[in-house]
């Protein structure tokens, strides 16, 4: 975003903060827009503006990464450093925990090395009242030398005396004297030596302290830096080169070989941001803290973190299959029970009796199975799900798997990442851009459709249901055991794969992560659901349906266009049937799963379809006269199990493809990622063929 536009139009606003501070909570406020809010450090992975009217003025708000410091030594705190440096906001709001000043002052110290212009933002006021915590405001205030505003973001407390804030400082001159983060004499010297060799150049008005340091530390790539964001002009490069050059010099000459500039910065930061808060705090947080390292002993305790987790899962799944089975059936019930009369109606509306044919038997059957089987397992398992992130059991999980990760050449993050996929695997591969290492990055995106996202769950959960768990008493349990088990499988596969990656293309040694343990946080129960339903279970289920309609269409067409008297479509189901046997699947199996590309929900649907033929009206309204056709198709129990792993394992949905073509950038990369699942998908339902053959 180009900042001279915003001038004239409106005033740009950055909001900066260390993860999970609340940020994206006080940006939806402001701008009501609805950025994905969680209980885990990292969430916030690329910038996204909102805006708001205040006073008749309009602002834009950009949510920058969530970043503890500005040091450029990752991918995000690259990007958040070089948004507030080159975007030049007219304000910067640094948004921060009030529970946990002094690591958050870390960051606010660093924002004002490069502007003046900047508000600090004290959130979870609320959390630090509870902690017995009290924060002199005014003191902070003369320390730091910028407003100071408490708030509660998630409550809306503060947040208009944040916009006039934010108007005052964006129309008056910063004071003149404002806290330096104080470094040690030598490299204040070094400083001082490269801030002379800038002087006579403007450097887009850019402060030269920063640029100073910037150069000792980043050397020439803080200068490409430069060059990509601002027009260097040639006699500024060299002005660069010279600072540099001159200062690190100064450096070599009068510190010893123990001397490392990277420590030498982040003590300089702390020291300072000790002294700011010095007196300004006067809490006793060790009650609280007591509480949730007691909870923590258990969440990720050595023997006990393994079975919590896998308590958890099944938990969250028997809850869901559980509560699923009767709206499932309900709704089922009533949309297929209108079709004979939705199709009367077209007929008196003396549309023909193909195209009505079409319109009920191909368009809604296809949308009713979608939203009978997707939308009463969605709207339990998000819900659900939302709250586990918002307590903060998230990164706990990351923690716990960290040592099976790192086992397989790659980071415990990738964790995170796959647990956002089990929602949508789109979804799970940006949100790999939380991994600091662009190798492990690039693992954790290319196994991501490994994990099984919420278009794949109707289908397994109807598979398990219908070959594994009938009807009766603890079929319920016995489905959840399974789906966990399936989930276990899923997960270890692509931790093979990973391994598979690192140990031969993606060669390395794993990088040690630091990932913050959240305090644990009461969930906003009716903020969850909200969120939770409109966010992400209308969301996938609108997707499900504008995908499914046009597919009803094509395969009602493809089996009703036909070549000496028979439908393409059995044509095609024909002639993939022998390669479908080999690996205990059928045609009409590879060719759902070929045609349910656009999206993983309508594989099931296009099966049912196909298998129907033309003789379309069985009744479809529960999973027993579903598996009654599926088994008068010649599905066996082993049919049913490699259709559970080829679900597993195929390739990722054309959403999922083109997100990783656009987070890799590279096409070779997008085919692995296709490959890679489906030689994984075919090389067991192979085995599995072949053991059936020998043992049956
Ligand atoms: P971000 O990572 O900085 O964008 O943080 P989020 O906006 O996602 O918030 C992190 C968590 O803190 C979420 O669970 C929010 O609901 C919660 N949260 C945000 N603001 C407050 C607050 O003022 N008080 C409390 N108690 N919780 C908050």
């Amino acid at each position: 975003m180009s900042n001279s536009n915003n001038k004239k139009s409106e005033v740009l606003i950055a909001l900066a903060g260390n993860p999970n501070v609340g940020k994206s909570t006080v940006f939806n406020n402001l701008t009501g827009m609805k950025q994905h809010t969680g209980n885990w450090a990292g969430k916030t992975v690329s910038n996204t503006i909102g805006y708001c009217e205040f006073n008749g003025v309009k602002y834009a708000f950009a949510d920058i990464p969530g970043t503890y410091s500005l040091l450029s030594r990752s991918k995000e705190e690259e990007e958040a450093r070089n948004f507030i440096c080159f975007n030049k906001p007219d304000v910067t709001v640094i948004v921060c925990d009030a529970s946990c000043i002094i690591r958050n002052l870390n960051l606010v110290l660093q924002v004002l090395e490069i502007t003046k212009k900047a508000i600090l933002c004290l959130n979870l006021m609320d959390e630090a009242e509870k902690r017995g915590i009290e924060i002199n405001i005014p003191l902070l205030e003369e320390r730091i030398k910028i407003p100071v505003i408490p708030m509660t973001a998630s409550k809306k407390k503060g947040l208009n005396t944040l916009m006039k804030k934010i108007e005052y400082v964006n129309n008056t001159n910063p004071e003149k004297s404002y806290v330096k983060i104080q470094y040690d004499d030598v490299l204040e010297k070094a400083i001082d030596i490269g801030i002379k060799e800038l002087e006579n150049h403007s450097f887009s008005d850019i402060n030269k302290r920063f640029i100073s340091l910037r150069l000792m530390e980043e050397k020439e790539n803080f200068i490409n830096t430069l060059s990509e964001n601002i027009n260097l002009t040639e006699e500024e490069t060299k002005c660069c080169y010279n600072a540099m050059e001159k200062s690190l010099q100064f450096l070599e000459k009068n510190t010893d070989e123990n001397f490392n500039i990277g420590d030498a910065i982040s003590k300089g930061i702390s020291k300072t941001s000790e002294y700011v808060s010095r007196g300004v705090l006067n809490s006793d947080i060790t009650a609280y803290s007591k509480r949730d390292n007691l909870v923590d002993r258990i969440m990720t305790g050595k023997y006990t973190a393994f079975p919590v987790m896998l308590l958890l899962l099944m938990f969250i799944l028997w809850i869901t299959i559980k509560g699923a089975n009767y709206p499932s059936e309900m709704l089922s019930n009533a949309l297929f029970s209108i079709e004979d009369s939705l199709y009367k109606g077209l007929l008196y509306l003396h549309i023909s009796n193909q195209i009505a044919d079409m319109l009920v038997f191909g368009v809604y059957r296809v949308l009713a199975w979608v939203v009978a089987v997707m939308l009463p397992p969605m709207a339990i398992f998000f819900p659900l799900f939302t709250i586990l992130e918002d307590l903060g059991y998230l990164p706990r999980m990351a923690f716990n798997l960290d040592s099976c990760f790192k086992k397989c050449n790659t980071c415990g993050k990738q964790s995170l990442c796959m647990a956002m996929g089990l929602g949508c695997n789109a979804v799970g591969v940006t949100g790999c851009r939380i991994i600091d290492s662009p190798r492990e990055r690039l693992i954790a995106i290319l196994t991501n459709s490994f994990i099984p996202c919420n278009g794949i769950f109707p289908t397994l959960i109807a598979i398990i249901t219908m070959f594994f768990a009938t009807r009766g008493k603890g079929s319920v349990l016995i489905s959840s055991l399974l789906l966990s088990l399936v989930i276990v499988i899923s997960i270890v596969t692509s931790l093979s794969a990973s391994k598979l990656l690192g140990k031969t293309i993606l060669k390395g040694i794993p990088e040690p992560f630091t990932m913050e343990m959240p305090p644990y946080r009461k969930p906003q129960f009716s903020k969850v659901i909200v969120r939770s339903i409109f966010d992400r279970t209308l969301f996938v289920l609108g997707r499900a349906v504008t995908v499914s309609m046009p597919a009803g269409l094509i395969i009602w067409l493809l089996a009703h266009i036909s070549i000496n008297g028979t439908g393409l479509l059995y044509i095609m189901c024909d002639f993939l049937d022998p390669v479908g046997n080999l690996f205990g699947l059928d045609g009409v199996i590879l060719l759902a799963f070929i045609m349910g590309f656009p999206a993983n929900e309508i594989v099931v649907p296009i099966m049912i379809m196909i298998y129907m033929g033309d003789t379309s009206l069985v009744n479809m309204s529960n999973l027993e006269s579903l598996r009654n056709l599926l088994v008068s198709n010649g599905w066996t129990i082993q049919t049913a199990i490699s259709v559970i792993i080829f679900s597993l394992m195929h390739w990722p949905c054309s959403t999922t493809c083109l997100t990783i073509k656009k987070e890799t950038g590279s096409i070779g990369w997008t085919l692995l990622s296709i490959v890679l699942p489906l030689a994984y998908g075919l090389t067991i339902c192979g085995v599995i063929n072949i053991l059936f053959n020998i043992f049956s």
